[in-house]
């Protein structure tokens, strides 16, 4: 829109030229009715009678003195005329409906039919004037060009043809009459046409650019109302208005939606009301109290019992819509972007899968518990581990982990006191954080709970999942002083019950710091072994049942260490699992035990064990291949014995390597069998050449009637998968005997021998004997 009055704009006319500029304005073309509507109403609103009135008085004073009846017939006639020409455009005008651009038409041709009739009666009036009436009779035409031009300053043109006629018949009256005698009348007359026509101009300016203007503001009033409406009707922030109280005025329907209030409610309440916090009210009420302008000021606000955060600006005004002062600004509902902030506090200090606290909370817990502690106070904290954890993510998946470890955090929340804290620390290792407990055996009464359930109901999908828990205990003061301690101080007794086979509970005992160092040394210790050939192999025989012969070895690992003299594999084969040296270890003892064996009849097996770690060894095939080839021990000479720990953490490449060692002839041991969890299904999983029953089975095999039937059903169903069986630690001889009954094939123990170093071995028939003879 281009505005006719911009600034800049000459508002004067300075030369008679750019006086017809100040008739241009720029009207839009959908503005031309509206326009033509503004000058029909300027026309309108001078009342006719009114104007009519001071036309005909105007005529009657011209004609009067005259004494012409004839002119002044012919002119009330013209009045006449003119005046029903204009009362019937009126009329037409009054009806609904009516062309406002006609009717500016109509106007056209009465105003000129006018100015025709009023330039006859001037022209004639002069001419048949005494020369003592003229100077009135001039003055009475230019008073009707004054009339005439101001009543129709709406249409400019045309006010200023009248004029101009009005004005040249004047003048051409003048000179017809008197010739140039009339010059300095006429001069006169034309400055004062020249006057009236210079203000036509600048009235009709006036007339125009102020409604123009007028228009445009209110126009720029309706869009930037309209843009508020938006504003408040779609966006997130809203505008409000608050009074000297801080009382809401005005609300808009956004507000109102805000609030969840209707309009007739929230007018009127206080703003600060609505603020769920005593404290940001107060922080709100100080800043409207100081009577300044403020930004970005974040309340917490309830609405339907679901909270929200407001960010509120606003600034004081002088004058609200109709009221006296207050406040004016707007509110931005910023709870998205306060929830995704509390969910990043969330997620520093808890475990999302769990919903627990993570280890940061608990530290910070652990530490405030430790500064408000009173000196009888018993804090218990149990360290929870998973057993057997990885093998269900391994071989379920990690949808059902996730879901194990979510169940397993619910059911140690149920078991716990609510102010007891349960935290999530690792993978599948909880705290439970007991402050002011009544005793130590409360304690330990949550523990061994917590045991229990977790090794009977963890179901996933109807099927109780196959785990269980060791959980370390420690109490404070009695075993640490600060928080810190008392978390190694369980963690330190959950590890003793992994070492001591898992699931169950134990104690803190200064004892268990004492064997941690003495691991940790014998770890640095274990990691020279090789290279200073502390480590050595023993052989185990295995004889057959049934001819009593011997039909192989058990490669047994010694570490003969330099100051504790013989450790036990059972200590130090963790630590090397653990460490990871167990690889290194391993391939040291396949070589020994091939070359060894290199030196034994051909017809003598030799059995290695083998860790989980080795096997996922990428080297393993080629180690067992450079092996048989340097030793030249034929592979089916060759036993790998594994147990089910290692089949639990299944996975398909250690298949394929236990696939291919079987391709090369290299026979496959299922060992400790009986000692882990649906052992059967693992039989299926792979074809073993052998299965080493575990010598838990055997040790009770007289008394106990369930190990016999166990020990029976295995061999049964090894005979029908084609597997050889081996009974181990075979002690005493009706243990051989209730073997051989039940069809077992090998036997492995101290009845016939221990691990004895290579050089030891005798295949005379010192073991035979043994067997035979009994
Ligand atoms: P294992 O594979 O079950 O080995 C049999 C264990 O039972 C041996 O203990 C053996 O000395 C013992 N034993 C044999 N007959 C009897 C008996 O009549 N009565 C009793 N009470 N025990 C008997 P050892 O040598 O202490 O080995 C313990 C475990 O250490 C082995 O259990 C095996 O899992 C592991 N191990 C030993 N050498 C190696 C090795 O070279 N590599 C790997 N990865 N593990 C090894
Ligand atoms: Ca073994
Ligand atoms: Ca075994």
């Amino acid at each position: 829109m281009v505005n006719a009055a911009k600034p800049g704009h000459r508002l004067i006319a300075e030369t008679p030229f750019s006086l017809l500029a100040l008739t241009r304005h720029h009207v839009e073309p959908h503005e031309e009715h509206w326009f033509a509507r503004c000058r029909a109403d300027y026309l309108r609103s001078f009342p006719l009678s009114l104007l009519e009135l001071v036309r005909v008085t105007l005529l009657l004073w011209l004609v009067g003195p005259l004494g012409h009846p004839l002119f002044t017939f012919a002119a009330l006639s013209g009045w006449a005329v003119v005046m029903a020409a204009q009362i019937s455009v009126r009329r037409k005008e009054a009806q609904p409906g009516f062309d406002e651009k006609l009717a500016l038409k109509y106007r056209y041709s009465v105003i000129r039919l006018r100015a025709g009739w009023w330039f006859g009666v001037i022209f004639a009036g002069l001419l048949i004037a005494h020369p003592a009436d003229q100077p009135s009779l001039v003055a009475l035409a230019l008073a009707m060009m004054a009339v005439d031009g101001v009543s129709s300053i709406a249409l400019p043109h045309l006010a200023l043809a009248a004029s101009i006629s009005g004005g040249a018949a004047t003048v051409l009256g003048l000179l017809a009459h008197d010739g140039l005698q009339a010059a300095p009348i006429v001069a006169v007359v034309l400055m004062l046409c020249a006057f009236m026509h210079w203000s036509i101009y600048n009235l009709y300016y006036m007339f125009a650019t102020r409604r123009i203007r007028t228009r445009r503001l209110s126009e720029s009033h309706e869009t930037i109302q309209l843009l508020l409406n938006q504003y408040d009707d779609e966006g997130s922030d809203w505008l409000y208005e608050i009074d000297a109280d801080f009382r809401i005025r005005n609300p808009s329907p956004r507000f109102c939606s805000a609030c969840a209030l209707d309009s007739g409610t929230l007018e009127g309440m206080s703003l600060i009301e609505l603020i769920g916090s005593p404290h940001e009210a107060a922080d709100l009420r100080g800043l409207l109290a100081a009577g300044q302008a403020f930004r970005n000021v974040v309340v917490p606000v309830r609405v339907r019992g679901v909270e929200h955060w407001w960010s509120l600006n606003g600034r004081p005004v002088d004058k609200l819509q109709g009221n006296g002062p207050g406040w004016r600004g707007f509110i931005a509902d910023i709870s998205t972007a306060k929830r995704a902030e509390a969910k990043v506090t969330f997620m520093a200090h808890y475990d999302l899968l769990t919903q627990l606290p993570n280890r940061t909370l608990l530290n910070a817990t652990l530490e405030r518990a430790f500064t408000r502690v009173s000196a009888d106070e018993i804090i218990g904290m149990l360290y929870v581990d998973l057993d057997h954890f990885k093998a269900i993510n391994d071989s379920h998946g990690h949808a059902v982990g996730d879901c194990v470890l979510a169940k397993v955090a619910q059911c140690i929340e149920d078991v716990v006191r609510p102010r007891d804290m349960v935290a999530r620390i690792g993978g599948d290792e909880f705290v439970v954080l007991m402050p002011n407990l009544d005793s130590v055996d409360a304690g330990l009464l949550v523990a061994e709970r917590i045991v229990e359930i977790i090794g009977t109901s963890i179901e996933i999908d109807g099927l109780v999942m196959p785990i269980g828990c060791s959980i370390g205990v420690a109490f404070a003061p009695h075993d640490a002083a600060t928080g810190d301690e008392l978390l190694r101080a369980a963690d330190l007794a959950m590890y003793d019950v992994k070492s001591r086979g898992r699931r169950g509970i134990s104690i803190f005992d200064p004892e268990m710091q004492t064997q941690m160092i003495e691991r940790r040394t014998l770890e640095l210790d274990l990691r020279g072994a090789i290279l200073r050939k502390e480590l050595e192999l023993h052989y185990q025989p295995l004889l057959r049942i049934e001819t009593g012969e011997v039909v192989g070895f058990e490669a047994l690992l010694r570490w003969n260490h330099p100051t504790r003299g013989a450790v036990s594999p059972d200590t130090f084969i963790p630590i090397a699992e653990e460490t990871g040296s167990i690889v290194d270890i391993g391939q040291w003892v396949i070589r020994t035990a091939l070359e060894d064996a290199a030196r034994w009849p051909d017809h003598i097996t030799v059995a290695v064990n083998m860790s989980p770690m080795q096997m996922k060894d990428a080297n393993l095939l080629s180690v067992v291949v450079n092996a048989l080839g340097s030793s030249g021990v034929a592979a089916h000479r060759l036993e790998i014995e594994i147990t089910e720990n290692l089949l639990m953490q299944e996975s398909e490449g250690m298949l394929a390597v236990l696939h291919r060692l079987r391709k090369l002839g290299v026979k496959i041991a299922l060992d400790d069998f009986g000692t882990g969890y649906s052992s059967l299904n693992y039989l299926r999983s792979f074809p073993f050449d052998k299965i080493k029953i575990d010598r838990c089975f055997v040790s009770e095999l007289a008394e106990r009637e369930d190990c016999q039937a166990i020990v029976r059903s295995v061999i049964a169903l090894a005979n029908e998968l084609k597997m050889t069986t081996t009974a181990e630690g075979v002690e005493v001889h009706e243990q051989l005997e209730a073997l051989r009954r039940h069809g077992c094939d090998q036997v492995q123990g101290f009845l016939y021998s221990q691990a004895v170093p290579a050089s030891e071995l005798d295949f005379g028939n010192m073991v035979q004997r043994r067997v035979a003879g009994g």
